[in-house]
This record gives structure tokens, C-alpha cells and sequence, in this order.
């Protein structure tokens, strides 16, 4: 059986973010913090009750932003897990850190109790950029987070960057990304900034100046060539890494391996179900008070059908660079992948697909379009 992952949703920020919609409070009172630490921790032991033969291989603090919160906080939580799950002796630990939160104090102490992995969100190499998106830091403030992290013996640290920003041009994401890049991170995550509903900008959606699709293309090409040529392999749509350096706990989502998730609006997929807990925080603290598990919304309201199954598959896997490795999907499913997904052979053809080693995947042109061309594939088996 598989190592199992755990996520740990820290559902607390400084300020939110002009772009955000995920599940995040502004700063809470300290006591409030307390009170959900300890929520989870119950959540924690309740379900160590259910897997204690499982083996832990990667816990993840995500948010939100974890490092909000105060080393004994932190390792609170981790003492909870350790109490409660077996976790392997390279369990990959990682937690999310927002340069404007870090301190000399953190980052000696994450790596003492056991945190062996740090993504830090930049987003941005312009202050200007960062102002523009609410962030509450600045460049220099990463520089100095990375630092420190790096002072303290962090070796894996991951840096999120955003592309397709307002009045961004490609050169300008470039320079962030070449600036990052002097760092030698071992992990870099590129993300396309979308206007989501329930933010500051959707609000003013109108009124930004948005690059286009074919500046959105040139921003995302040049980044995958420029990273390839510093060392990263692409081994996802927005993931790059060192030789060896890929997200294990990431990994998890994408290959559908199982993960518990502890939090409001976190997700979980076990032993073949998907289920998430409300965005409540208030809903998740009360159940747990009171001994309750907090209340599953199951992702489906049927289980998925055969069909259903195999389009998942697909879905995830064409996320990842390795693809859908064609003679073990037939071996899995019991039906061929060229006859069921029939329009695949013309993006082939196109230069959105090849194959590889024996599996089809995209290519970084394919990447960019690919919930397109995986749209047309699905629908027309
Ligand atoms: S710090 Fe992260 S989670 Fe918090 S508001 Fe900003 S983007 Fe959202």
C-alpha cells in the first residue's frame, strides 16, 4: 500500500490578497488561533484512530498562511501527528511560508521540529506587482526569507511566481523569473493569475489591463524554455524541479494516491472516495468540540461510473509531464487508449501531444491549451 499524505489547512492571513478566493481569515484574535489549533488536533487523533496502520510519507501545512502561526503552535500540530500516525523516516514535511511572516526564530525552528521543505510565495519580483496584488511584502523581504531558510539548513525550498498579471509584459515576467532563479530554488510553481469571483479584482475586473492570450502564451513558452535550459524538468503543468526535487505531496493529487485533509474547505481522497469539509471554520470547531467528525460533502453525489473513472484518470495524468503511459492504461482499464480517445492522434499530429517512452503527454504548447484539447478529447469518445 501506498505512504499516505496528510494536509493541514491554515486557513489564516495577515490580509487577503486582491486575487484570492481560497478558504482564508483575515488574522484572528490569538485565542481563536488557539481554539482551532486544538480542533485540530482532536480531528488529528480521530482519524490516527482510523489509519494507524497506514504509514505517513508527506505532511503538508497549507492555507492560507501557516507561517502565521508560532513554532509552538506549529509544532503542536506536528506533535499531534507524530502522536497519532507512523510517519517515515524521510516523510517529506512542508509547509507554506509568506515572506512577510518569516523570522529568524521560524526558520531555525522549522528545521528543528522536523520541516524538511519550505514553499515560499513570491508571486512577483516588483514591488510594484506585489503592491498592485495586495501582498503584504516586499521583494527584499523574500530575499531575506530565503536567507534566513537557507542559513538554517533548509535545502528544498519551493517559489511560487504568477504570470499574466495586470500590464505584465513577458519580459517582465522573465526578470522575476531570472531573478528567482539566482536563488537556485529546487522547486519552482508558475501560476496564471484568473480573476476569480469573490475577489478584489473581479470587482474591478473592468478596469484591469489584462495580457492577452498571445502574451499569455509567450510568458508561459519563455518560461518553460528558460527553466529547462537552468536545470528544472517540467514534470506538471505549473511545476518545475530539480532532478529529484519533485513535490511528493503534490505528486499525490495528480497521480489520485491517498491524502487525508484536516481544516475547513479541505480535501480529501481515501481508500477510492473524495470528499471535502465546509468553508466554515466555525461549523469544522463546533463538531470537533463536541466529538463529532466535522461533515463530509462527498465530491459526487454518485460514485463515479466506469467511464467517469477513466476520464479522471486521464484528466490527471495529462497534468504530468509522463502522461498517460499507454500499455498500463490498458492493462488498468481493459480497453485501448488510441480507439477511446480517438481525436487524441490529431493534437498529436498538431505538436500539442507526442509520445514518449511509451506514453502520450503534452507538450509545453499543449500545456498551455490543454484544458481545451483535453475538453474535445473527453467529449468526443
Ligand atoms: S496569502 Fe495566500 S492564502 Fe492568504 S490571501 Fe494571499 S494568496 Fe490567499
Amino acid at each position: 500500500m501506498k505512504g499516505l499524505g496528510l494536509y493541514i489547512h491554515i486557513p489564516f492571513c495577515v490580509k487577503k490578497c486582491n486575487y484570492c478566493d481560497f478558504y482564508s481569515l483575515g488574522c484572528m484574535a490569538y485565542e481563536g488561533i488557539e481554539r482551532y489549533i486544538n480542533s485540530l488536533c482532536l480531528h488529528i487523533d480521530m482519524e490516527g484512530k482510523k489509519y494507524s496502520k497506514r504509514q505517513v510519507d508527506t505532511v503538508f501545512f497549507g492555507g492560507g498562511t501557516p507561517s502565521i502561526l508560532s513554532v509552538e503552535q506549529i509544532e503542536k500540530i506536528l506533535n499531534a501527528i507524530h502522536h497519532s500516525f507512523h510517519l517515515t523516516k524521510d516523510c517529506e514535511i512542508t509547509i507554506e511560508a509568506n515572506p512577510g511572516t518569516l523570522t529568524e526564530e521560524k526558520a531555525k525552528s522549522y528545521k528543528s521540529i522536523g520541516i524538511n521543505r519550505v514553499s515560499i510565495g513570491l508571486q512577483s519580483a516588483s514591488d510594484n506587482d506585489l503592491k498592485m496584488l495586495g501582498r503584504i511584502h516586499t521583494f527584499e523581504d523574500f530575499k531575506e526569507s530565503y536567507r534566513l531558510l537557507s542559513s538554517a539548513g533548509i535545502d528544498n525550498i519551493s517559489v511560487d511566481v504568477m504570470y499574466a498579471l495586470p500590464n505584465q509584459k513577458t519580459e517582465d515576467f522573465i526578470e522575476t523569473v531570472d531573478r528567482v532563479c539566482e536563488f537556485s530554488p529546487e522547486h519552482i510553481s508558475a501560476y496564471c493569475l484568473k480573476i476569480e469571483e469573490n475577489t478584489l479584482f473581479y470587482k474591478i475586473r473592468d478596469t484591469l489591463s489584462l495580457p492577452d492570450e498571445d502574451e499569455q502564451y509567450k510568458m508561459y513558452i519563455t518560461l518553460c524554455d528558460r527553466l529547462k535550459k537552468m536545470g528544472y524538468e517540467q514534470y506538471e503543468i505549473s511545476n518545475f524541479a530539480k532532478p529529484g526535487k519533485k513535490s511528493t505531496h503534490n505528486m499525490k493529487y495528480w497521480l489520485s494516491r491517498d491524502y487525508l485533509g484536516f481544516g475547513p474547505a479541505a480535501h480529501s481522497c481515501i481508500d477510492g472516495g473524495r470528499y471535502s469539509y465546509s468553508e466554515s471554520i466555525e461549523e469544522y470547531e463546533k463538531a470537533l468540540e463536541g466529538g463529532n467528525e466535522p461533515k463530509k460533502i462527498a465530491e459526487a453525489d454518485t460514485p463515479l461510473t466506469k467511464d467517469e473513472k477513466i476520464d479522471e484518470y486521464v484528466m490527471l495524468r495529462l497534468r504530468l509531464s509522463d502522461g498517460v503511459n499507454v500499455k498500463e492504461f490498458e492493462e488498468r482499464f481493459g480497453i485501448s487508449f488510441d480507439s477511446r480517445y480517438k481525436k487524441n492522434a490529431m493534437y498529436e499530429k498538431n505538436g500539442y501531444i507526442c509520445k514518449k517512452n511509451g506514453a502520450y503527454a503534452f507538450t509545453p504548447k499543449g500545456f498551455f491549451v490543454s484544458n481545451y484539447i483535453l475538453s474535445d478529447i473527453l467529449e468526443n469518445i
